[in-house]
């Protein structure tokens, strides 16, 4: 790919998002990616269990940013002098909060798919697998708490084989599993890390041991026929009888990545700092820079006609608004992707899909433990913006005049629960409609509606559990007291049909099918031939042994 000069710092920037099912240990990982990344100079620094932790505790007291939106850390390359900028994207992982996952996905370019090796594939990492499959993102596997009894690096292997349908590159191998995990091999490079404590500060780079040499050699060779498969250099030296050189088969494990061909393995334990910076190296050498994904479509309003919007910080600004969060210090915080252009501040924007100019007040990037105030956003760049007050999540902001453009946006799935909600004290109720339409701004997937006739206030929402933190929010952000009623289901169906193969059950009116909760009121017919769904919240996944063939 030829890459205008002025967008060649985009070749050091990853966009990704971390993915898993709840308690795969994502957030673990998050903090140690952000740890290490604060801290690649002077990690040798810290000797002691107490230094470690003491920063954790600290940072956990004053409140991680992680809960930011997007996320800006610098690492540098292992062996190498080359910093990159790693823009981490949050992405929560309970099923109802399915919203987050999809508005994560469209902005970033890749992700690390988190997995507990104890469990292997879990439904929630199938339904995040699944969304990225959707959105076309390119991903790498880190088979996580590798230290934990039951841990199988082979279970996580086989079950991305048959639970996801995708093929699993191993590109490393746990020396040992459980208590004994003691590191890792680097299959590629040939080399043993091997960690003499839990901080993950003592580590020697040595030779593969020789118990696990024949094992890793079969690997490797499986790894390379792999590679050859999608890149040509690689195959003619296979046909050939001849080894690629590590960065050959690097390069072609990229472009096998990039292209979703294949699928790079990790393993480790974040807990026990084993594994995290070659998690880090591992996003640099094959996850895609925003120069290697395909650009932006937007479609033009009112005709057939799209244009593409490459990332270059000189074309036409667009950018996606993908989502709203309200900062108890400067109001109102618009998260942003900037596919092309320029964002400054001070600077007005057309957002295309509310019809409205809009003035950017102060751009922000979020660290680890700081924010950081600039004048402008790039192409490929993520960042807050202060001062839009009408920009929703999806919305499309164009620069240089009115034009009706608007970007492939986020998929909003309907909700599928209903709640009656009223204040516990008469006189909150109005405080409880300005704290119910704020929250609902930020998360298009919770709906209010008032009955004009009978006055009642119902709250909409993917799920049990994503309208109770809503109602918490609601007391604990706006100070009100609410009373809900029971929750009545959104969607009613009696359906007959054995579901598909993969064990999703698509809902069938109502458009695009959702994995929210199932509650299956009738017995499942026999394995194999599917579900009478009645009265049931459609969507989700079925237990494996009564997935049919597909209709
Ligand atoms: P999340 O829900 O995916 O964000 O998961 P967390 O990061 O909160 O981790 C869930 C639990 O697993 C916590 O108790 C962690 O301490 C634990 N955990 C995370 N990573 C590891 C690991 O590598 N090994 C072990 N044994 N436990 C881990």
């Amino acid at each position: 790919m030829t890459t205008k000069a002025s967008s060649a710092y985009l070749n050091y920037f990853r966009n990704i998002g971390i993915a898993a099912h709840i308690d795969a240990g994502k957030t673990t990982t998050t903090e140690r990616i952000l740890y290490y990344t604060g801290r690649t100079h002077n990690i040798g620094e810290v000797h002691d269990g107490a230094a470690t932790m003491d920063w954790m505790e600290q940072e956990r007291e004053r409140g991680i940013t992680i809960t930011a939106a997007a996320t800006t850390a610098k690492w540098k390359r292992s062996g190498t002098d080359q910093e990159y900028v790693v823009n981490i994207i949050d992405t929560p992982g309970h099923v109802d909060f399915t919203i987050e996952v999809e508005r994560s996905m469209r902005v970033l370019d890749g992700a690390v798919a988190v997995f507990d090796s104890s469990q292997g594939v879990e439904p929630q990492s199938e339904t995040v697998w699944r969304q990225a499959d959707r959105y076309g993102v390119p991903r790498i596997a880190f088979s996580n708490k590798m230290d934990k009894t039951g841990a199988s690096f082979e279970l996580v292997l086989s079950d991305i084989r048959e639970r996801l349908g995708a093929i699993p590159a191993p590109i490393q191998y746990p020396m040992g599993q459980e208590s004994d995990f003691r590191g890792i091999i680097d299959i590629v490079r040939m080399q043993a890390h091997t960690y003499t404590n839990d901080l993950g500060t003592d580590i020697t780079v040595g030779e593969v041991p020789a118990e696990f040499a024949d094992k890793v050699a079969e690997m490797r060779a499986q790894l390379i026929e792999a590679a050859a498969e999608v890149d040509e250099a690689v195959m003619e030296k296979y046909l050939s009888g001849e080894e690629p050189t590590v960065e050959e088969l690097v390069s072609a494990l990229r472009k096998g990545t990039i292209e979703k061909k294949i699928f790079p393995v990790l393993c480790g334990s974040a807990l026990k700092n084993k594994g995290v910076q070659l998690l880090l190296d591992a996003v640099i050498d094959y996850l895609p820079s925003p120069l290697e994904v395909p650009a932006i479509r937007g479609i033009v309003e009112d005709s057939e006609d799209t244009r593409d919007f490459p990332a270059d910080p000189e074309g036409q600004l667009a950018a996606l608004a993908f989502k709203i969060m309200a900062d108890p210090y400067v109001g109102r915080l618009t998260f942003v992707r900037i596919y092309s252009g320029t964002m400054s501040s001070g600077s007005y924007v057309y957002n295309a899909s509310k019809n409205k100019r809009e003035r950017v007040g102060r751009l922000l990037k979020m660290h680890a433990n700081s924010r950081e105030e600039v004048t402008e956003l790039r192409a490929g760049e993520l960042g807050a913006v202060i001062g839009l007050k009408d920009s929703g999540t999806g919305n499309t902001l164009i620069g240089d005049g009115d034009d009706h453009v608007l970007l492939e946006s986020i998929d909003v799935p309907e909700p599928v629960i209903k709640l009656a909600i009223e204040p516990k004290t008469k006189a909150d109720q109005e405080k409880m409609g300005v704290g119910l339409s704020r929250l609902a701004e930020e998360d298009p997937t919770f709906r209010v509606e008032t009955d004009q006739e009978s006055g009642q206030t119902t709250i909409a929402g993917m799920g049990e559990l994503h309208l109770e933190i809503l109602v918490d929010r609601l007391k604990r952000e706006y100070k009100v007291d609410a009373n809900v009623g029971a929750p009545q289901v959104a969607f009613r169906e009696t359906i007959t049909r054995p579901v598909d193969v993969e064990g999703k059950f698509v809902r069938q009116s109502g458009g695009r099918g959702q994995f929210g909760h199932v509650k299956i009121k009738a017995e499942p017919l026999e394995p194999g031939a599917g579900f009478i769904f009645e009265n049931a919240i459609v969507g989700g996944t079925v237990p494996r042994e009564y997935v049919g063939p597909a209709q």
